[in-house]
């Protein structure tokens, strides 16, 4: 089957006093119809601008796509001009942003802000475009809908925000909807039921979902598939199950040990533990991987050759020099 969304070789740069920033660096994802993909890493590794390098959400210039393809149903994006673009975002492509508030228009009411997407993508009257914009914001559970159609943003909590921002991504029943981050700036309780509600949105229209976290909690609880991004390329690529049982790259060893595991029994628990360092500034990267100065295993062949992606399970691909041995092992 012909996936609904491949990058392929994706470099986005950004230019700045200081020099080039390769943010993201030869990156490849792909992604099945109706299938949950979560891109994970710490801020800085490349997640964010891989997301928004697919409807180029980045401000251009300084961010510029310098190589790569981004092929949506078999369609390149990445020549396609910004008029272009609009017709595939909110139609084909949804966004969902981490804070609402910078992303809803905060001189229009929200009931006009969706309207206005049904009516463009969908040709629909302003009367039918609002009756269906009153259904979404009931889908999406925002009580007393048809009043509440006529508030603006400010009038709304950041859950009930978030929400609005979930209805207007699927009001025209998109086939992949891009979550960015999207319950980091809400409440613990909230962001269950903003990922409750995603989840019930995705099985009643059958999108495809890209949910950017740096939460490996809200990895478990959402993806299928699971790609971790470090220093702006993908270092490890697994199904859900497999990433969290049998991790293979140190760094997604670090992330998985970050976290508490309520599931494993005493004799398996251990010791919370955080990554030492930080992500390393992507201004004339060093040479090799671009984790070694922050990984405990790394050996000479680390800091000289730097490590591709390579099949080591069915399904399962990392980018590290262990176990390799067309090289050499440590
Ligand atoms: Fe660590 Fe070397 Fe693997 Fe990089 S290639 S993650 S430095 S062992």
């Amino acid at each position: 089957m012909a996936p609904l969304l491949e990058i392929k070789g994706l470099k986005t740069h950004f230019a700045t006093d200081d020099g080039m920033v390769q943010a993201v660096d030869g990156v490849d994802i792909t992604l099945q119809k109706g299938e949950t993909l979560c891109v994970v890493g710490e801020s800085g590794c490349g997640k964010t601008v891989t997301a928004m390098s697919i409807l180029k959400l980045i401000a251009m210039p300084p961010g510029r796509i310098v190589a790569g393809q981004i092929m949506f149903e078999g369609r390149d994006l990445v020549p396609l001009t910004s008029r272009e673009l609009d017709d595939v975002r909110a139609k084909d492509i949804g966004f969902i942003f981490q804070e609402p508030m910078t992303s809803l228009n905060p001189v229009l009411t929200v009931g006009e802000q969706i309207a206005e997407s049904l009516r463009r993508h969908e040709g629909l009257s302003h009367k039918h475009a609002l009756a269906r914009t009153v259904e979404m914001l009931k889908l999406v559970q925002i009580p007393n809908a048809a009043a509440r159609v006529h508030d603006y943003p400010h009038q709304f909590s950041g859950g009930m925000r978030q929400r609005v921002m979930i209805a207007m991504a699927l009001a025209c029943k998109p086939k992949l909807v891009i979550a960015d981050e999207p319950t980091t700036a809400l409440d613990v309780t909230i962001q269950a039921q903003i990922l409750d509600l995603l989840q019930d949105m995705k099985d009643r229209f059958g999108m495809a979902v890209m949910l950017i976290t740096h939460a490996m909690g809200v990895v478990a609880e959402t993806a299928q598939r699971v790609v971790v991004m470090y220093a702006g390329k993908v270092v490890e690529e697994a199904d859900v199950e497999s990433l969290f049982d049998s991790p293979r790259h140190p760094y997604t060893q670090g992330l998985i040990r970050s976290i508490p595991r309520i599931d494993l029994d005493a004799a398996h628990k251990t010791r919370l533990e955080a990554i030492g360092g930080s992500v390393p500034i992507l201004i004339n990267p060093a040479p090799g991987c671009r984790f070694a100065p922050r990984c405990r295993f790394a050996f000479g062949r680390c800091a000289e050759q730097e490590p591709v992606l390579r099949e080591v399970a069915p399904g399962h691909r990392m980018a590290c020099h262990l176990g390799d041995t067309q090289g050499g092992t440590p």
